[in-house]
């Protein structure tokens, strides 16, 4: 008779008491009830790798496997990462960072009791809308406005709302995906609007517009061409040649603004962003854009234009199944305050990393470099993202590091506690100083020190992924 393969085992107490003399804090800090099922799940794998015949691990072994999933159990999913890309709206970083005004504003109304939805003065019930309105006027010039949950929300209301199985105008080089799988035509169908392009990809003309107006016709829409350009021989009208169309066949006009500057982008070296002010003067009904891409706020859609198609949308059940959480109107209200005040520049960081001077950044960078023989500073551009101003982005000097195997470093980077990202440009690792906070500097060179060094210590030759 062979030998029982599986009496090696621990048991789970074995197993638990094991773990504790390796890594007392990660126990206590998982719970009984966690450890106990995770110490089942390790001996579970370990039994069906007995099972396959491979040779047993020590008990020792196992309690360090049991103490590595734990720590990962315990630790938060979702972290704070370094922004070294230079992409300052990253929508896979979680765009716009906040204001100190706004964090201020959300962590007072996190922590306790607020007036959301109840009038202080006579005690009975209020509106939470109430506490935008008010901002969201003063900051863009609108007659009236509303928050939603995002600005693929507040599109797909609008849509609904107004155009519910009936048609909406839509150029054929606007009829886009934006990015993560978000298509025009998608949320139009969704909505239950009926979408009918006009134009070619790359021309179409006010009179195309005119002419598919038609009995059911509910709207115009234009949708700024978000991730993409569409360059050469192209055209496409201004929104006030689209005024006049609307008007003639007495239908809406909307404005899916996406990004939605509320200031002149022009002013710091880029290309100039649509404004919602700009939107709003040449005649859009409603405008629509988000919160966290140039606004430098909270994730929310924005609705601004005619008071009276917004009242219709805060009366709607929609408005519901799409209002943001009271954290929401804490923050945007303390971003909105800022531009209102006019002093979004040197308030709202995504302002402040687009308006930094390249002396200060040259600074930054070149500290950077210091941290390896490697690093030298270079120019580059740092980009906006979140779909604003396509490609153009604004010229940055940044720390470059020409390393043997910088798809290593970035990873090695990647490792480190806060992970610090960076990009890979022409086979070099780029750290852009622009959408790296200042406070973190001393850091981001500590962090590239001890990622250098790594790399450049481990036999990368016998590494299959690298
Ligand atoms: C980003 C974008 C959206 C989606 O906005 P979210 O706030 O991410 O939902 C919609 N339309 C345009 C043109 C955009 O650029």
């Amino acid at each position: 008779m062979t030998k029982n393969p599986f009496r090696g085992l621990p048991s789970v107490d074995e197993l638990l008491r094991l773990a504790n003399e390796a890594d007392e804090q990660v126990l206590a800090t998982s719970g009984h009830a966690a450890a106990v099922a995770t110490a089942r799940d390790v001996l579970e794998a370990e039994r069906l790798r007995l099972a396959g015949g491979s040779a047993g691990l020590a008990p020792a072994s196992l309690a360090e496997e049991l103490v590595g999933r734990l720590a990962v159990l315990s630790a938060p999913s979702l972290r704070r990462v370094i922004n070294a890309t230079g992409v300052i709206l990253q929508t896979n970083l979680g765009r716009a960072p906040l204001s100190e005004a706004a964090i201020k504003a959300m962590s007072a109304v996190a922590r306790g009791y607020s007036n959301l939805e109840y009038d202080i003065e006579t005690g009975a019930r209020g509106s939470r809308h109430e506490h935008v309105r008010e901002l969201l006027r003063r900051a863009t010039g609108a007659e009236d406005g509303i928050v939603v949950n995002n600005n693929a929300a507040a599109l797909f209301m609008v849509l609904q709302v107004f155009a519910q199985s009936r048609e909406v105008i839509v150029s054929r080089g606007e009829a886009v995906e934006i990015g993560g799988g978000f298509r025009i035509p998608d949320v139009l169908r969704q909505s239950g609007a009926i979408l009918v392009e006009v134009g070619t990809t790359n021309r179409t003309y006010a009179r195309d517009y005119a002419s598919a107006l038609g009995e059911n016709t509910a709207a115009i829409l234009k949708v700024h061409s978000s991730n993409f350009r569409i360059v050469g021989f192209t055209a496409s009208p201004v929104l006030s040649e689209l005024r006049t169309v609307a008007t003639q066949g007495e239908v809406l006009l909307f404005d899916d603004l996406g990004s939605g500057a509320l200031l002149p982008t022009e002013q710091f070296g880029m290309a100039h962003e649509p404004m919602v002010q700009e939107s709003l003067a040449a005649g859009a009904d409603l405008a629509l854009f988000s919160g966290d891409k140039l606004l430098g706020g909270p994730q929310a859609g924005i609705i601004v234009g005619r008071g009276d198609l917004v009242a219709r949308l805060r009366s709607h059940p929609l408005a519901r199944a799409l209002r943001v959480d009271k954290l929401t109107i804490a923050g945007l209200n303390a971003t909105l305050a800022a531009y209102v005040r006019g002093h979004a520049t040197d308030e709202i960081p995504v302002w402040k990393m687009i308006a930094a001077s390249s002396d200060g950044l040259g600074e930054r960078a070149a500290s950077y470099a210091s941290a390896d023989p490697a690093g030298t500073v270079g120019e580059a551009r740092s980009m906006v993202g979140g779909g604003s101003i396509p490609e153009e982005g604004v010229a940055t000097p940044v720390a470059r590091f020409a390393v043997e195997h910088p798809t290593a470093l970035a990873r090695t980077l990647r490792g480190q506690d806060p992970p610090v990202i960076a990009r890979i440009e022409s086979e070099q690792v780029v750290v852009d100083p622009r959408t790296v906070d200042s406070t973190d500097d001393v850091y981001v060179v500590a962090a590239l020190r001890s990622a250098i060094r790594y790399t450049n210590n481990v036999d990368l030759e016998n590494r299959r992924d690298v």
